[in-house]
């Protein structure tokens, strides 16, 4: 799918940002979107518009850069998005939102990379966690870089998701799956629990719905884990140190 035609971005955005609010995706203020144009310019959401109310002149135009080109002041995460299209040259559409159930699972310890259900392998692909940064940083981009390399789907850990795509229904798409998805993993964790699909059968799920290597991945690089890596024990630290010295 090509970039957009600016005319086309603008209405595709504000119907997908009040189809997001309405089906409580994001709050009103929450979460932001971005097409990229066939100038190689980006159509993105201003900040401080209400989800719910977007109309297609709201949208602001900005350049590779994230200089403003028009009027309105794009949303605070616009180095996020931009960040996705320099790491992604297969991304035409990226939305950040802030899906409750999966925020909500994540908090509690759960793990969205597992899969339960075979669907979530075609619709998400892996759901990558990545660590901790602060909102509307540089940290955000520079934390989400390597993970926007690796995977279309991510939940930012205690914020909210970035979802990418060749076009916004897809990375809209991407969200509304990721999204049915916490909501069957908290149900069945309420429940006491269910066995993750075997590791075989997961590969065979992935043949079939990914079975090219995906172009944007570099040779040589390697992704970062799913799953933010446990911290430390501190104190398992100070026992192995102590045993050593005891030797
Ligand atoms: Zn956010």
């Amino acid at each position: 799918m090509p970039a957009q035609d600016e005319s086309t971005a603008r209405r595709q955005i504000a119907e997908v940002a009040r189809e997001i609010y309405g089906r409580k995706l994001s709050g009103a203020s929450d979460g932001n979107l971005s097409v990229r144009l066939t100038d190689g310019h980006f159509a993105t959401t201003p900040t401080g518009v209400h989800k719910g109310r977007m109309r297609p002149e709201d949208v602001v135009i900005v350049d590779a850069a994230g200089r403003t080109l028009g009027p309105g002041k794009p949303s605070s995460e616009l180095a996020l998005h931009l960040a996705a299209y320099q790491a992604r040259p297969d991304v035409h559409a990226v939305i950040h939102g802030h899906p409750p159930m999966a925020i909500a699972y994540e908090l509690a310890g759960g793990h969205l990379s597992e899969v339960l259900v075979s669907e979530v392998v075609f619709a998400c692909g892996i759901i990558a966690t990545a660590p901790y940064s602060r909102p509307t940083t540089q940290q955000v981009p520079d934390v989400l870089a390597p993970f926007l390399r690796c995977y279309d789907v991510i939940l930012m850990e205690r914020h909210g998701s970035v979802t990418l795509g060749p076009d916004l229904d897809t990375a809209l798409v991407r969200l509304d799956a990721l999204e049915h998805t916490a909501l069957i993993y908290c149900t069945v964790k309420m429940m006491g629990g269910a066995q993750p699909i075997a590791p075989h059968e997961v590969d065979q799920l992935f043949a079939i719905a990914k079975p090219q290597p995906p172009p944007y991945r570099q040779p040589g690089a390697p992704c970062p884990s799913p799953e933010p890596q446990p911290p430390v024990d501190e104190r398992l630290i100070q026992a192995v140190l102590a045993a050593l010295g005891n030797r």
